[in-house]
């Protein structure tokens, strides 16, 4: 392997010289504490950065066993190091010429602690350091220029001192605040910990006492610092949990089934749910959300009027529409807020569960028709409250919801037969939901009191305090009947997998590289075509949205192949994601990858406007 010295000799002779003559010095690098790699170089001074890593070994490193010893420490330590590396690069690299001469920089990074695949932890091999770590850490590198040609001295400035430097300052463990590193190892495994608690306990969220949930602005996701009103839970939904590091937390528990969140306008309800729905992700330390977690899948439902939807199902919710129109496989280039909202549910349902095991139903007697359409029904009865199971949990805001789809009171039930609507309402399922597929919801509703009547629990939220108002809405609903009728029939319906046709998937139209592109966390290029996401509220991270589009090229050319479900299809991208990496999504190292959930890849993929399914 060649040395520091001969890189820095070479960058010296290439000054000057065109910028592709940068090419040659691609390859690896002893640089005696760590290995140099540099993985790809630009073409020019104004493309998109090289890529670059390093790996400083175990012996250099010297990271403690203890903070990278469990799955959810590891994925912690990764993300603190890409946090630490980025500080360290931001006060030493410097602009050195033109486009992105100069730069030094790791992936982009919000409040959540994400797995990433800008850093790695070396384990070593040899005993006698056997519980010291190493690390790679990915990173981008704009080689520097004058014009359109290479800037050699400054080239070498930047690899070989303050490369160097960076390296030393945020992944040598001696050089790192260790008290620090362990609170955020320690937090993202309490809130892991807890995460998994949930269920157990028949909880679908759990929001800690004293979190602070509102943020600083539209655009500023770090926590609002004035007049914050720190969060508390109502006595009779309090819970308490001992977490492995920080001990007692005590917050209010959501229960499992139908929650009505109430209250005036401006009195935090969106606030908390936008909480709740983040939890399915952890958070750095300091954020105020850290203790807020939810059930893993939990799902944003809203209405996104103007996606597409591709022969999704929706007969559960929507029948008889105008021209005939099949609901039962529902196609539209430009769906309404009804429709949309009706194929986010489902498309949350048809991917919600992780193994497709069937006969594990009970078979009863007389229930022979519903047997056939429901084996999810059936199978998720059986698993819904069990570790490990992904069967949803719906979150709705009144905000970003159909109102025509939530609601149909008496008088319009009156004045609008029952067959001259195509929708039924959510109210009228949400039980059926639960009952039938161990779904559960949490909804966000200050407008309407209809859902008392199907409600199990109402937290009211007035000047920022939760309370539990239950037995009052209760006695309201009692006192105050509304006697609409209830339209939902006897079942929810039937979750109708779909299977996706190859052809329809085809992002490289002919040519030979797919191009794959993200703008922040709203848009993905899949080839030609372009999906908006702007609506896909969990996606945080436009690393996730990178490795979501990767994850879609890997699942054409290793999966769909006209016979598996979309379910099954994303099933075996997640398990080969899980047994090996989200390195097996790209070519060569990837640094700017973070980890997406199944829902979010289904949800870009059922967004994708060329996509079709067999009929
Ligand atoms: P709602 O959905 O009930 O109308 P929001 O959740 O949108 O209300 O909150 C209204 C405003 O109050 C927002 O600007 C939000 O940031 C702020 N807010 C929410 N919760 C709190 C809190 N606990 N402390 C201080 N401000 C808050
Ligand atoms: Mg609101």
């Amino acid at each position: 392997m060649t040395n520091k010295e001969t890189l820095q000799r070479h960058l010296l002779q290439l000054d000057n010289r065109g910028y592709k003559a940068y090419k040659d010095i691609q390859g690896n690098y002893d640089f005696s504490e760590f290995t140099l790699i540099i993985d790809y170089v630009q073409g020019d001074p104004f493309a998109s950065p090289s890529k670059f890593r390093v790996r400083v070994p175990p012996n250099i490193a010297q990271i403690p066993g203890e903070v990278f010893n469990s799955r959810s420490r590891e994925i912690a330590l990764r993300d603190y190091l890409t946090r630490q590396f980025d500080r360290a690069a931001h006060s030493i690299s410097s602009k050195r010429g033109t486009g992105k001469s100069g730069m030094i920089a790791v992936t982009g990074f919000g409040q959540e602690v994400l797995e990433r695949t800008s850093a790695f932890i070396i384990s070593s091999n040899t005993s006698d350091i056997e519980d010291l770590g190493g690390v790679e850490l990915r990173f981008a590198v704009g080689l520097p220029a004058g014009g359109r040609s290479i800037l050699g001295r400054q080239a070498a400035e930047m690899l070989c001192e303050d490369i160097p430097q960076i390296v030393s300052n945020s992944l040598k463990y001696s050089h790192l605040n260790a008290a620090e590193c362990r609170r955020h190892v320690e937090t993202v495994e309490d809130a892991d910990w807890l995460r998994q608690q949930l269920a157990e306990n028949g909880l679908v969220a759990f929001v800690a006492d004293g979190a602070i949930l509102p943020r600083r602005s539209g655009v500023d996701n770090s926590p609002l610092l004035n007049n914050a009103v720190a969060f508390q839970a109502p006595p009779s939904l309090k819970v308490e949990f001992n977490c492995p590091n920080r001990g007692l937390i005590s917050g209010m528990g959501i229960p499992a089934g139908i929650t009505l969140i109430v209250g005036g306008g401006y009195h935090g309800k969106s606030t908390l749910l936008r909480a709740i729905e983040l939890g399915v992700y952890n958070r750095i330390p300091g954020d105020g959300r850290e203790f807020v977690v939810a059930n893993p899948a939990a799902v944003k439902i809203r209405a996104e009027d103007g996606r597409s939807v591709a022969g999704v199902d929706i007969s559960p919710f929507i029948n008889h529409l105008p021209q005939g129109r099949d609901t039962a496989q529902f196609y539209t280039e430009n769906a309404s807020g009804s429709t949309s909202q009706a194929a986010n549910i489902i498309e949350a349902l048809e991917v919600g569960r992780k193994k497709k095991e069937e006969g594990r139903g009970k078979k009863e007697e007389g229930r022979g028709k519903k047997e056939e359409a429901q084996y999810f029904v059936l199978e998720t009865q059986l698993v819904a409250i069990s570790e490990g199971d992904l069967v949803p949990v719906l979150l709705v805001d009144e905000d970003t919801a159909a109102t025509n789809f939530m609601i149909r009171d008496r008088r319009m039930q009156e004045l609008i037969a029952k067959d001259k609507e195509p929708i039924t309402p959510f109210i009228d399922k949400v039980k059926q939901l639960y009952a039938d597929c161990g779904v559960s919801t949490i909804l966000v509703m200050g407008g309407s009191g209809d859902y008392f009547d199907v409600a199990d629990t109402v937290i009211s939220m007035d000047n920022f305090q939760a309370y539990n108002v239950t037995e009052k809405a209760k006695e309201i609903a009692k006192n105050y009947s509304i006697s609409r009728a209830a339209e939902g029939g006897e079942t929810f319906g039937k979750i109708t997998q779909r299977v996706p046709i190859p052809a329809s998937l085809d992002p490289s139209r002919g040519r030979r590289d797919v191009r794959v592109k993200v703008r922040d966390v709203d848009e993905l290029a899949f080839g030609t075509e372009e999906i908006d996401l702007g609506a896909v509220e969990q996606i945080v991270d436009s690393g996730q949205l990178r490795a979501i589009a990767a994850a879609m090229v890997y699942a054409k050319q290793q999966y769909i192949d006209g016979k598996r479900t979309l379910s099954e299809i994303i099933d075996l991208v997640m398990a080969d994601i899980e047994a090996q990496g989200m390195d097996i999504l790209s070519h060569f190292p990837e640094g700017d990858f973070a980890m997406f959930r199944r829902f979010e890849l289904a949800a870009a993929i059922n967004r994708l406007r060329s996509l079709s399914v067999f009929a």
